[in-house]
């Protein structure tokens, strides 16, 4: 499933080429991914521009709100979503749902599970959609660090790994990211959030930082014309130490790594390295 760092070196690959260029039309092939594609999309997008490409968790942002009657389209890519800048005539193959079409380039999205979405948002202010609006603060932000993360839990009984994947805290922190963020802070996923002192919430928001930094720099060296996201284990050749790592060595003490399930999902941790 593309996380955080797939979206943003997603939006890093589209940024040479679709700023400043205008939309000389759209096709939309599909009536529904995860949600309806509002009706009449392709005339609103056309002979506006893309002025600017945001990203908020892992929505792809295209802000085409200058021209009267602008607004922004949101891009998810689910669970299998990819994007992709084609040449123009090149034929759409089966899961090929929507094109935006420039006059040298064609951004494509292919998903064959359905479960992105393809979203307008008229006007300026995209971060009042209402899938954005509930959304917590930005990992790279930065507002987010230690003393955000330890004044945000005072209160919160709930184990920190399930907290940390809660994006109405912070977006963007999937189940990988959530694991080894934790080995490198020496965090055991199961302490409560609030028993966790503003020391070492400040050794987690660098740990957190750091690992969705090095997942976007090992997908950033492969991103040309080509915008990539893969629909595989979630994440680029990120070397985990712990996450899918059940009974190896642990990298720091050698003991082996346990997994257990938590709130539902698999969670990966070194009972003596984290605490
Ligand atoms: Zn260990």
């Amino acid at each position: 499933m593309p996380e955080l760092p797939e979206v943003e070196v997603s939006r890093l690959g589209l940024l040479p080429f679709l700023p400043g260029q205008a939309i000389v039309g759209a096709i939309v092939r599909t009536p529904k991914l995860r949600h309806e594609i509002p009706l009449g999309l392709a005339s609103r997008l056309t002979g506006l521009r893309v002025d600017a490409i945001a990203r908020r968790g892992k929505y792809l942002l295209l802000d085409c709100a200058s021209a009267r009657g602008g607004g922004w389209l949101l891009l998810h890519l689910g669970m299998s979503g990819s994007l992709r800048l084609v040449p123009p005539d090149t034929p759409a193959q089966k899961h090929d749902h929507f094109d935006l079409l420039f006059s040298r380039t064609v951004l494509r999205l292919r998903d064959p599970r359905r479960f992105g979405a393809l979203l307008w948002h008229e006007g300026a202010d995209v971060d009042r959609h209402p899938l954005l609006a509930a959304l917590g603060i930005e990992p790279l932000s930065d507002a987010f660090d230690g003393d955000w993360l330890h004044a945000a839990t005072r209160g919160r009984r709930v184990p920190v790994k399930p907290l940390l994947m809660d994006s109405r805290l912070v977006v963007g922190i999937g189940n990988i990211y959530a694991a080894e963020s934790l080995f490198h802070a020496g965090i055991s996923p199961l302490r409560a959030s609030d028993r966790i002192s503003q020391r070492r919430y400040r050794l987690l928001a660098d740990s957190i930082r750091s690992t969705l930094e090095a997942s976007i720099a090992a997908g950033g060296s492969s991103v040309r014309d080509y915008v990539h996201s893969d629909g595989g284990a979630g994440s680029f050749q990120l070397s985990c130490a712990v996450y899918d790592r059940r009974g190896e060595p642990c990298p720091s003490c050698l003991r082996p790594v346990r997994a257990i399930r938590q709130a539902g999902r698999s969670t990966f941790y070194c009972p003596a390295c984290q605490r």
